[in-house]
């Protein structure tokens, strides 16, 4: 764990001068959906777009950014994140519409750009309705379900890259693929322009209302989680080599394999980011062995290790 150090050769002290907030040794534990993790050596809100883009393009290029969303796909170590994480904030929570156009903020909730477009007769965006991340986020997982990605409704991004100059990018630069997008991991999403379709405002509640129903039977919501922990591999479905190696309800420490879906892992309470990253590595250990087939964290897992032979996944 990185000590709580406010001397004056904290990296703290050496940012550069912004009108957001600027805090060191921040526990990011209570942004993360598993409620886990180490602190940031430096956390930034930026007050706005121009504040971000100062900041970056004064902060010496050796120092790592790390971007988090809603953290709902995000394992943060229990050491925690050295170098700078970046979490926006109110000034990029905006919706704007036009017609069956919107334009949104990266921070805002993917749950709350599907009730704006309810609200304003869009259709097509229901499946973000049941995906508990910011749209960012959402971009760079490429977040589907039920058949429909974000880069089904996606035509653009605004982004920021490490040096701050900032970026207008077509959904073809993006390169999307499987929960999965090439947008260099050092660039920051600001805004994300979405197209949806016209459509029925009774028919598109009733669709919001079925996924949330699937969604309560079949996935572990409301528990301490990160999603879909492994991506399925080609031809095979992750759950069912997870369940037919035994693992439903396995358990490491403080965390579980849900019972519910089995590739959830959940933390039961008091469960470390060791834990948790653990039991996903003796998932994996026991599904090779048994079928020969390597399963891939879909689950991004940043910051200091603290488990002996876990590798760093590159992002
Ligand atoms: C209960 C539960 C259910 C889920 N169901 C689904 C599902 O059905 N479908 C699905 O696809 N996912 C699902 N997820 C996973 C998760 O919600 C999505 O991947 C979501 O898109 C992540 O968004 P986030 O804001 O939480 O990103 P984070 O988890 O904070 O970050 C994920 C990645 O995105 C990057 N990122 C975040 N914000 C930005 C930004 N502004 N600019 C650039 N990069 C950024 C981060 O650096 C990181 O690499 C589920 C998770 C949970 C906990």
């Amino acid at each position: 764990m990185m000590a709580a150090d406010h001397t004056p050769t904290h990296l703290i002290h050496t940012m550069p001068s912004v009108r957001g907030n600027l805090k060191a040794d921040d526990a990011l534990s209570r942004y993360t959906w598993f409620k886990v993790g180490g602190p940031a050596e430096v956390l930034f809100k930026p007050a706005d777009e121009e504040d971000l883009c100062g900041f970056l393009s004064q902060l010496p290029a050796n120092i790592p950014v790390s971007i988090i969303g809603n953290a709902s796909n995000l394992l943060i170590r229990d050491g925690g994140v050295p170098g700078v994480v970046i979490r926006l904030g109110r000034a990029f929570s905006e919706i704007e519409i036009s017609d069956t156009q919107m334009h949104v903020g990266a921070a805002v909730a993917d749950l709350s750009v599907a009730r704006k477009a309810r609200d304003y007769a869009i259709s097509g965006l229901e499946f973000l309705s049941g995906i508990p991340g910011t749209v960012g986020g959402a971009v760079r997982m490429n977040a589907g379900a039920y058949g429909d990605e974000i880069k089904d409704v996606c035509t653009s991004v605004r982004a920021i890259d490490r040096s701050g100059e900032v970026h207008e990018l077509n959904a073809s630069d993006l390169g999307f693929g499987y929960r999965h997008s090439t947008l260099d991991p050092s660039w920051i999403i600001t805004q994300v322009t979405l197209q949806g379709q016209p459509g029925l405002i009774a028919e598109i509640t009733q669709r919001m209302e079925k996924i949330q129903s699937d969604r309560e039977q079949s996935q572990p919501i409301r528990t301490l989680t990160g999603g879909s922990t492994f991506a399925n591999p080609k031809d095979h479905k992750a759950w069912q080599l997870i369940d037919q190696t035994g693992c439903r309800g396995l358990v490491w420490g403080g965390a579980i394999v849900s019972n519910l879906h089995c590739n959830f892992l959940v933390n039961s309470g008091n469960a470390t980011a060791a834990d948790i990253e653990g039991l996903g590595e003796e998932v994996r250990r026991r599904v090779f062995d048994k079928f020969g087939i390597t399963l891939e964290w879909e689950i991004r897992r940043i910051g200091i290790p603290t488990l002996q032979g876990i590798k760093e996944d590159g992002q």
